[in-house]
C-alpha cells in the first residue's frame, strides 16, 4: 500500500471539441466533423501537431459521443473512465487516415476502432485501475481505521480459468482470420485507397476460439462480479488523500497482471475541529471577568471532554496548547496538538447592579491592568491570521 497524489491528466474532453457542457449529440458530432476536416493531415500539412490533435479529438468524440462514458466523465473524469477499464489508444493505428477513415471511410466499420483494433492481436494486457471512495469521521482517521469498500471489478471467469472454452473443449485456430487475429481491408476514401487493419470480428484478436464457449462467461474468460474489501485506513490520514491497493482492479487480458484500486478517502467534517496539518484547531468561550481572573473550562478533544486552564489575564484569540492531541503523522511517531483559541465573551444586557460592579471596576484600571507588551499593529495582524 502507498499514497500517491493525483496524476496529470489530459485535456477537458469539452475543450478539445470546443462544446459547451450541455452540448447536444448533434452538436458534439458536427464539432468533431469540422476538426476533422481540419487537422486531416492532406488538408494540414503545414501543422505538425495535426495528428496529434486529430488523435486528441478522436479520443474526446469517442467518449462524449458515448452517452454511458460520457456520463462517467461528467462524474468523476478522465480518472472514472479509466477505472472503468476504458483505455483510448490510437497509437496501434498507423496514420491518422487509418483513424479517419475508421470513423468516416467506406466500410463504416466505427466499431473496429475502439472494439480492440487499437490494441493489437494477441498481446498480453493489463487490467484497468478502479477508484472508489471511503468515508470515515475524525476519530478514526486520528487511530486508524478498516473500511469496507464494495466495487465492480472484472474478474477472471474461474470456471474456464479464463481460456473461454467450456473445460474438456477443444481451443482451434480461428477460421476467419486463420490465426492472426487481423483482418486487413482495403478502402476508398476521399483522400485516396486505404488499407485498414481491423480486430478479427470471430476471435476477438486471439487468433483462437473455442470450439464450445464457457457456459459461465459465453467465452469471454471473464465476467464482472461485485468485490468486497476491508481496507487499512492508516492513523493520521487527511481528507482527500488516496491509497493505493496493488493487484485490486480489473483482471487483465491474455495473461496480463490487474489492474490497481484506488480507494479515496473522505474524512467526515466534525464541526468542533478545524484541521491544520497535524494540528487540531478548536475554540473555548471564556467570558471577559473569567478570563481576567483565570478559570478552567472544558473543551473538546476527539477522545471526549478534558477541562483546560485558563491562566489570568488570558486575552481574545490567545492560543493554549494541549500537547500531542492533534493527529498522528502518517509517517513517523511525532503526534500533532490540539490548540484551543480563546474566544473572550463580553457580557451583554447587563443589569442595574453588573453595570455597577463594572463601572466601580472601571473606574479603578490603571496602565498597569491594560498595558499589553504588544503594539498594537501586530494585535491587529494577529486578529487577522489568528491561528498563525
Ligand atoms: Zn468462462
Ligand atoms: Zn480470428
Amino acid at each position: 500500500m502507498s499514497m500517491t497524489s493525483a496524476r496529470n491528466t489530459p485535456r477537458d474532453y469539452y475543450d478539445v471539441l470546443g462544446v459547451s457542457r450541455n452540448a447536444d449529440e448533434a452538436e458534439i458530432k458536427k464539432a468533431f466533423r469540422r476538426l476533422a476536416r481540419e487537422l486531416h493531415p492532406d488538408v494540414n500539412s503545414h501543422d505538425p501537431d495535426a495528428e496529434d490533435k486529430f488523435k486528441e479529438a478522436a479520443e474526446a468524440y469517442e467518449v462524449l459521443s458515448d452517452p454511458d462514458r460520457r456520463a462517467t466523465y461528467d462524474r468523476y473524469g478522465h480518472e472514472g473512465l479509466r477505472s472503468g477499464g476504458y483505455a483510448p489508444n490510437f497509437e496501434a493505428f498507423g496514420s491518422v487516415a487509418d483513424i479517419f477513415d475508421a470513423f468516416f471511410g467506406g466500410s463504416g466499420a466505427f466499431g473496429d476502432i475502439f472494439g480492440g483494433g487499437a490494441r493489437g492481436a494477441m498481446g498480453a494486457v493489463q487490467g484497468g485501475d478502479i477508484a472508489v471512495s471511503a468515508e470515515i469521521d475524525l476519530a478514526e482517521a486520528m487511530h486508524g481505521a478498516s473500511a469496507e469498500v464494495s466495487y465492480e471489478a472484472i474478474s477472471r471467469c474461474e470456471h474456464c480459468r479464463g481460456n473461454g472454452a467450456e473445460p474438456g473443449t477443444p481451443i482451434e485456430t480461428c477460421p476467419r482470420c486463420q490465426g492472426t487475429g487481423q483482418l486487413r481491408a482495403v478502402s476508398r476514401t476521399p483522400f485516396g485507397q486505404v488499407v485498414r487493419a481491423a480486430t478479427c470480428d470471430v476471435c476477438g484478436g486471439e487468433g483462437r476460439v473455442a470450439r464450445d464457449p464457457c457456459h459461465e462467461c459465453g467465452g469471454r474468460g471473464r465476467k464482472v462480479e461485485r468485490a468486497k474489501l476491508a481496507v487499512d485506513v492508516p492513523a493520521g490520514i487527511a481528507d482527500g488523500q488516496r491509497i493505493r491497493i496493488a493487484g485490486r482492479g480489473h483482471a487483465g487480458e491474455r495473461g496480463g497482471p490487474p489492474g490497481d484500486l484506488y480507494v479515496l478517502v473522505r474524512v467526515r467534517e466534525d464541526p468542533r475541529f478545524v484541521r491544520d496539518g497535524d494540528d487540531l484547531v478548536t475554540v473555548a468561550d471564556v467570558p471577559a471577568p473569567l478570563a481576567a481572573l483565570g478559570t478552567k473550562v472544558e473543551v473538546p478533544t476527539v477522545d471526549g471532554p478534558v477541562e483546560l486552564e485558563i491562566p489570568p489575564g488570558t486575552q481574545p484569540h490567545d492560543a493554549l496548547v494541549i500537547r500531542g492531541r492533534g493527529m498522528p503523522a502518517l509517517r513517523g511517531r511525532r503526534k500533532g496538538d490540539l490548540r484551543v483559541v480563546v474566544n473572550v465573551v463580553i457580557p451583554r444586557h447587563l443589569n442595574r447592579h453588573q453595570r455597577q460592579l463594572l463601572q466601580e471596576l472601571a473606574e479603578t484600571m490603571t496602565d498597569h491592568n491594560l498595558r499589553t507588551e504588544e503594539h498594537m499593529f501586530s494585535k491587529l495582524r494577529r486578529a487577522f491570521h489568528h491561528h498563525g
